[in-house]
């Protein structure tokens, strides 16, 4: 069996290892062992890889046979590159035993310095170098460290017991204490490990050596560095490697220093030497903020050819990782050491200036430029947030769901008529409820944020808080509305009281914090057509381009969307247009309306207000793709709720409001969401849709007078069955046909529906031959898929993903597995009918990154997603596209040879997602493997190859249906092969 090398040398100029073996070697280790082979000053070591951490934790903290003797020879060949020895007393070598995984987890592991230390070596040291002080100094912060890292002394006890002796000397320094100090200060210092862990200091540099190395490794599971990677989403590494490296000593003396820099400025992106550094220090000092450091640029001053050939490391660096570096140097008696260099982190302003700049500087292309910033980058650029400097000193009372980014300050107010009332007096409010409905929607644009105690990532509040930019904390369990008071963490607020909330993390703050808003810039312009270039020329089977589309309600949306660079609406939801107080007086006239007469008289009023709305949406998109979904909400949502509402209504049908109230009481529902909503209501009142669509057509025979270009698409919600579709698709066509035959103008309208109940999905070869396009609802999809209800998660979920029951919020990011491939049986199914068939998702979904590259990988035509995350958008979706590129994603046609597209796809899915090993994990692939049709049409679609067969559904109807009259063969909406099996299998 071929021996594992499991331990890298580096020094001497030259290294075991380079930077592309981040895996082994972790990115400290890697870029270590690169810098050395780059000719660049780094104080010799070795690694320890990343495998032996792995293996220590699968064998029970034990650690594989032969790592001793490899780290011995490491020991060995450094001892010999720095002819010193571990443990000499009289020439001491001492080390650092570092901690660095594959993915850069800044301060959450363990790190030791000066490790070789003991009673002897430091008297050595200090007459070798004629420096007491700085041997002692030496001494006693290996104590310190060891005794805290690796030994479990209360890091406190040291910093006292320094303090003291601070106090008894009457300095303010660290760097004031003398020789003397510092050795009285490692007498106190042994007594107060000997006291805590009951153990002498240990002497033996070897033993020192494997405690620390133990240590550094343990220290991969400590509890922060858990935290962190579950935080951040870090998966699938196999742990830390350990660094052994020679210590240099920026606490020689003044000519002496360490310090930490970056090549650009981290924050603005401006390229500008960076950074800051301390003259007699060592390690952490810098940070540490016990002194304050100096500007790098003093360094220029203070010991020009040090600075100068700092800079001339930095650029070499720069150019040679092609990225901005973040560095950490040690200057020992007016020596440069590197001794770390990684890809600086950076603010969003800073990732998009850094892309664009380094690619005019032929540093990088395009592409390499997009996959620097990160969707998070560009969100932080669209929202107010929390001065930096006051969010630093802020602390948060209490945290919900981060709903909808931004940060917000406003004066509590309870309800949205309050809201709407403050601020018409120039107040700024935040509304402060349990959660909210349509009828809110008034009060929620008034005000400045939202906080709501129930609801998840989909409530009612997220939504609309995310499509009109409004910054939202939902769900936030340490709220309590009672009454007119409110308790956020245990401290009781009244009306009027002022809260800050950042919707961006969820936090929620006492009083009123000061806020600034980050400006759009140029080179974000510049930025984001490149995304846009690299999603127009993507082509997967016949579908071509990856679009971005938005969903907007209000004229106002879609003008800000299309300015964020939308390229169709691909969501106007009109249910929010009848909650305008004009509108929703005669659409709750209608609702309670007997006839069918007084129900169209009662709509006519509704229809020059809502044609008017639709023209504004229209000449906002200057004749890009809207696509309107006709009324969806369960009527119940209209119905007045209050007394008043009841008596104001009354008066204007002129009845008393007593017998109002049963007609009222009638609508009421036990379950509205699965109860009398979208087509279902058109299906009992048709001419709901009828007026509809008629203020569609209207409003696009008026742009055309005005020469807009005009391209309107018809949305039908809530759809199960292709009957519903085969009934109501020639009413709108008639009304289409007669308006614009009486205007004589000819406008191509679409009519398609809504993929959002899973019925749909399985049955959407059926559903295809009414529709000119699918569009995905992803939140109903979901929380009918799951059957939870999505205003009612937060009681369950936050324990479901605590608990690992799921993995991420299904709401948030889409459910692969399972919504997934159910939509994938959509998207299969529907363009084995259609193969052209244009395929969206318009869930809150579609403008998740993760979710983006689903629905690239799956086909879809484009995402449609709030305005506010359009820009963010296109960038996830160029690098879906890049992220997939050579991975032949298809369209989720048939293959041509007859072998499933989407079946290649598997590979690209991140490890990372889904529900692991659950059985439940094959149906993604089946769903894929066995697509409906062989071949185009859907000839032999359903019936040979029933798509459903092996996925969630049990028995797919497919099979009797088409099989019998292959539905695609006479297409379209004329006869619908259903007929004759009508009565055996429903659509
Ligand atoms: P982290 O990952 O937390 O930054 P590091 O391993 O980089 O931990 O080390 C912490 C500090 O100690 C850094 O400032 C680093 O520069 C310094 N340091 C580490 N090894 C040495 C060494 N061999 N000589 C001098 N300073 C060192
Ligand atoms: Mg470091
Ligand atoms: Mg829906």
């Amino acid at each position: 069996m071929a021996k594992q090398k499991n331990v890298y040398f580096f020094g001497g100029g030259k290294a075991e290892g380079d930077a592309k073996m981040k895996e082994v070697l972790g990115g400290k280790g890697a870029n270590l062992a690169e810098m050395t082979n780059l000719g660049i000053p780094v104080p010799p070591g070795f690694t320890i890889s990343t495998g032996v951490c792995a293996a220590y934790y699968e064998n029970k903290n034990k650690y594989p046979a032969g790592i001793k003797e490899e780290v011995e020879a490491g020991l060995k060949k450094l001892e010999q590159v720095m002819k010193k020895k571990l443990g000499d007393p009289a020439d001491p070598l001492l080390v650092s035993v570092r901690s660095g995984a594959a993915v850069s987890m800044p301060g959450m592991m363990d790190t030791i310095l000066n490790l070789g230390m003991n009673d002897q070596a430091v008297n050595g040291l200090a007459k070798k170098t004629g420096n007491p002080r700085f041997a002692w100094d030496a001494y006693r912060r290996f104590i310190q460290m060891y005794g805290d890292v690796v030994m479990g002394v209360d890091h406190d006890k040291f910093e006292e017991a320094i303090s003291s002796i601070k106090k008894a000397k009457q300095v303010e320094l660290d760097t004031q204490l003398t020789a003397a100090d510092l050795e009285h200060l490692v007498t106190e210092y042994k007594k107060i490990v000997r006291q805590s862990t009951g153990k002498d200091f240990p002497q033996v540099p070897r033993d020192q050596l494997w405690g620390a190395i133990n240590a550094v490794f343990g220290s991969w599971m400590n509890e922060r560095a858990i935290k962190y990677r579950q935080l951040n989403d870090i998966r699938g590494l196999k742990g830390t490697a350990v660094n052994v490296q020679s210590m240099v000593f920026g606490n020689f003396g003044d000519d002496s220093g360490t310090g930490v820099c970056f090549s650009r400025d981290p924050s603005t992106g401006v390229n500008e030497f960076y950074g800051e550094y301390l003259m007699n220090a060592q390690g952490e000092d810098v940070v540490a903020g016990i002194r304050t450091p100096e500007k790098i640029a003093t360094l220029a001053k203070r010991n020009p050819v040090i600075y100068k050939q700092l800079v001339g490391i930095k650029n070499k660096l720069e150019k040679h990782f092609r990225d901005m570096q973040d560095l950490e140097f040690t200057v020992q008696q007016g020596k440069l050491f590197l001794l770390q260099t990684r890809n600086g982190k950076r603010a969003g302003t800073a990732a998009v200036k850094c892309a664009v700049d380094m690619v005019a500087e032929g540093l990088i292309d395009k592409k390499t430029a997009i996959m620097r910033v990160t969707p998070g980058h560009l969100d932080q650029l669209l929202h107010p947030m929390i001065d930096p400097a006051a969010a630093k000193q802020a602390v948060s009372i209490t945290k919900g769901l981060n709903a909808s980014p931004g940060a917000a300050s406003g004066k509590i107010v309870f309800s949205a008529k309050d809201a709407e009332a403050w601020q018409a007096k120039g107040e700024k409010v935040l509304l402060v409820r349990k959660d909210t409905s349509p009828e809110d929607i008034g009060g929620m644009v008034a005000s400045e944020g939202i906080l709501t105690s129930t609801g998840g990532m989909t409530s009612h509040a997220a939504v609309v808080a995310r499509g009109m930019g409004t910054p939202c904390v939902a769900g936030a369990k340490g709220v309590l509305v009672q009454g007119d008071i409110v308790i956020v963490g245990g401290k009781t607020f009244r009306e009027g009281d002022w809260l800050t909330i950042d919707g961006s993390t969820g936090d929620v703050y006492e009083g009123r914090l000061p806020l600034v808003t980050p400006n759009i810039s140029k080179d974000m312009n510049t930025f984001l057509k490149w995304c846009d270039e690299v999603r127009a020329q993507t082509v997967r089977g016949r579908v071509k381009d990856f679009q971005v589309w938005t969903n907007a309600d209000q004229p106002e949306d879609a003008k800000r969307a299309f300015e964020f660079g939308a390229q169709g609406v691909g969501l106007c939801r009109t249910e929010h247009m009848f909650f305008d107080k004009a509108k929703l007086i005669h659409f709750r006239a209608m609702i309670v309306a007997d006839t069918e007469d007084e129900r169209k008289k009662r709509l006519k009023e509704i229809l020059p207000l809502q044609q008017k709305d639709f023209f504004g949406i229209f000449k906002a998109m200057e004749g890009r793709p809207v696509v309107i979904r006709l009324l969806d909400p369960p009527l119940h949502e209209f119905v007045p709720h209050t007394r008043p509402e009841v008596e104001e209504l009354a008066s204007y049908l002129g009845v008393s409001a007593d017998s109002l109230q049963p007609k009222i009481d009638r609508l009421i529902e036990a379950n509205p969401m699965l109860g009398h909503r979208g087509c279902r209501l058109a299906v009992t009142y048709p001419e709901i849709y009828d007026m509809q669509v008629e203020a569609i057509a209207h409003a696009a025979v008026e742009c055309i007078k005005e020469n807009i270009p005009v391209h309107p698409e018809i949305m039908i919600p809530i759809v199960v069955t292709a009957r519903e579709l085969k009934l109501l698709r020639p009413n709108a066509e008639k009304i289409l046909e007669k308006v614009f035959g009486d205007a004589k103008v000819k406008v191509p309208v679409k009519i398609g529906t809504m993929i959002e109940v899973p019925r749909a999905a399985i049955r959407s070869a059926h559903i295809a031959r009414y529709a000119d396009f699918f569009s995905f609802g992803t939140n109903d999809l979901t929380q009918m898929t799951f059957a939870f209800s999505r205003d009612d998660v937060a009681s369950f979920l936050p324990v479901y993903l605590e608990k690992g029951v799921l993995d991420v919020d299904p709401f948030k990011t889409i459910d692969e597995d399972g919504v997934g491939g159910l939509m994938r049986v959509g998207i299969t199914m529907g363009r084995a009918v259609k193969p052209d068939l244009k395929i969206g998702i318009c869930g809150e979904h579609g403008g998740d990154p993760a979710t983006i590259d689903f629905c690239y990988r799956a086909g879809l035509s484009y995402v449609s997603c709030s305005p506010f995350r359009v820009p963010l958008a296109r960038l996830a979706g160029a690098q879906a596209v890049i992220n997939n590129s050579g991975k032949n994603v298809k369209g989720g046609e048939t293959a041509k040879a007859g072998k499933p597209a989407s079946a290649k796809v598997k590979g690209s899915k991140k490890p990372v997602r889904g529900e692991k090993k659950m059985a439940e994990g094959t149906v993604k692939k089946t769903a894929a493997k066995k697509p409906a049709a062989k071949k185009p049409a859907a000839k032999k679609t359903a019936a040979k190859k029933p798509a459903a067969k092996k996925t969630a559904a049990k028995k797919p109807a497919a099979k009797k249906t088409a099989a019998k009259k292959p539905a695609a063969k006479k297409t379209a909406a004329k006869k619908p092969a259903a007929k004759k099996t009508v009565k055996k299998t429903a659509l």
